[in-house]
């Protein structure tokens, strides 16, 4: 027997069910990648190709291979599928309405060959939709009454890496994509960089989130974001281990929150629940502003400097910045939400388009209590004034009592301009 896994967001050995699962049932296992040109994955390309090397050398170690395949990944996959002559299809089981739609043309593909397809969890702790209100409905819209059902529903096993994977001989392994190093250099992609990083996280750091995450200066969260993006760790296993992360924990909560709304709601990076009639302003060089960090506000000039150089922003600075695009500048949070997704290494559809309609207040919980002040958040979350400063070398000059307020300095910042909007 032979079973091909198709992998997308779980590169990854390690409590892997699809794996396990096909090592289990079949006596050849081909695990396969398909890289669709059609995806511009942009910033994450480097990220991706480490990933998929890592991957393929622990397979190697365990007597198996990685195939690579080029193009639309379901035409390929099929293609591979019969040229091993496979009984079945296994991939771990996705929210987006790409993904969606992937798995749908493979299982139809599958029933025309008379191989099986089968989905299995592990991109997300609990299984997205595996939580319903009893009130009613498909899915939980607010996140407290979730964060209790999930902390309650039980756990599968975590599972271990297979000892061995079978691959078939005849298959081609193909080439992987030329790692283009991304510029900044501050995650290197694959499962192997991210176990050390978790191990690290989990033994010397997690008791310290409650107390310094919000702390913008600081490197005080687990910026495991990107490995869980693509799948490098297993967020069930990340959750088993972290005993004292209460707060941490949380977190991996509203990822999968925002995994089980877009299960709910596809199209959850186009439509939102604006009242109707409500406009955005369509101010490109506002929005453009924003984007260059060059707003004239310096927390939020410096939360997306950070995303420009580094591919990752803070928690809180994404917060403060997405809520001065569209509070603030009256924006469209599409056209900050796409910025976001094209540049953020963890850039993920379910947890970038979700918090952004979360921030603007258009999506499932519309309170309008997202509102944040800028330079108060600043004064709290940035006390030294330390991270503004690293990202603004032009601010060098300016004195702490006005480094979140330069506009009120007698001439100005030369070279830094003026608040877009009053700040008063
Ligand atoms: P930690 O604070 O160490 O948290 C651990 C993990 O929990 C994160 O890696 C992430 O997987 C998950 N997590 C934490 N906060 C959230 C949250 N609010 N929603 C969902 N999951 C969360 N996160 C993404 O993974 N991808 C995105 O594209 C993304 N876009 C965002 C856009 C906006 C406007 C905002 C406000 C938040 C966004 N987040 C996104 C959530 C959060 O900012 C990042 O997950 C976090 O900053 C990543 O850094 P970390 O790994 O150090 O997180």
């Amino acid at each position: 027997e032979t079973v091909v896994v198709l992998l997308n967001r779980d590169l990854r050995v390690h409590d892997h069910p699809a794996l396990s699962a096909a090592c289990a049932d079949a006596r050849r296992v081909a695990p396969l990648f398909v890289v669709d040109p059609a995806l511009a994955v942009g910033h994450r390309t480097g990220f991706l190709a480490e990933s998929l090397a890592d991957l393929r050398e622990s397979l190697r170690g365990r007597g198996g291979e990685l195939a690579i395949r080029w193009g639309d990944p379901v035409a390929e996959t099929m293609r591979v599928a019969r040229e091993v002559s496979a009984q079945a299809v296994y991939v771990s089981e996705d929210v987006s309405a790409l993904a969606r739609r992937r798995q749908r043309l493979l299982a139809e593909g599958c029933e025309h060959d008379r191989m099986d397809f089968r989905t299995f969890p592990g991109v997300t702790v609990v299984p997205p939709g595996a939580l319903r209100p009893s009130g009613g409905g498909d899915h939980y819209r607010i996140f407290t009454p979730y964060w209790r059902v999930w902390s309650e529903h039980p756990r599968r096993a975590v599972l271990d890496a297979p000892a061995t994977v079978r691959f078939p001989e005849e298959l081609d392994a193909g080439s992987l994509p030329v790692s283009r190093r991304a510029p900044h250099g501050l995650f290197r992609g694959g499962e192997t960089v991210a176990r050390e990083r978790m191990d690290k996280w989990l033994k010397y750091c997690v008791e310290d989130y409650a107390q310094g995450h919000d702390d913008l200066a600081g490197n005080r969260t687990s910026k495991l974001g990107p490995y869980l993006r693509f799948g490098c760790l297993s967020p069930l296993e990340v959750e088993s281990l972290s005993v004292n992360g209460g707060d941490f924990v949380r977190q991996l909560c509203w990822r999968d929150f925002f995994h089980q709304v877009t299960l709910a709601f596809p199209r959850i990076n186009r439509d939102d629940y604006r009242p109707r009639g409500q406009q955005w302003l369509d101010d490109r060089d506002a929005a453009q502003a924003w984007k260059e960090g060059r707003t004239g506000v310096p927390i939020v000039d410096a939360g997306m400097r950070q995303l420009l150089a580094e591919g990752w922003m803070h928690n809180r600075a994404r917060m403060l910045t997405a809520s001065f695009l569209v509070r603030r500048l009256g924006v469209d949070w599409r056209v900050g939400a796409e910025h976001f997704y094209r540049l953020l290494l963890d850039g993920d559809v379910a947890d970038n388009y979700g918090n952004w309609q979360w921030v603007a207040g258009t999506g499932n919980d519309t309170r309008p209590n997202r509102i944040v002040n800028p330079v108060r958040q600043a004064r709290r979350f940035d006390p030294e004034g330390e991270y503004i400063r690293r990202y603004l070398p032009e601010l060098d000059a300016v004195p702490m009592k006005m480094i979140y307020e330069p506009w009120r300095m007698p001439k100005g910042v030369r070279g830094y301009p003026a608040p877009l909007v009053s700040m008063d």
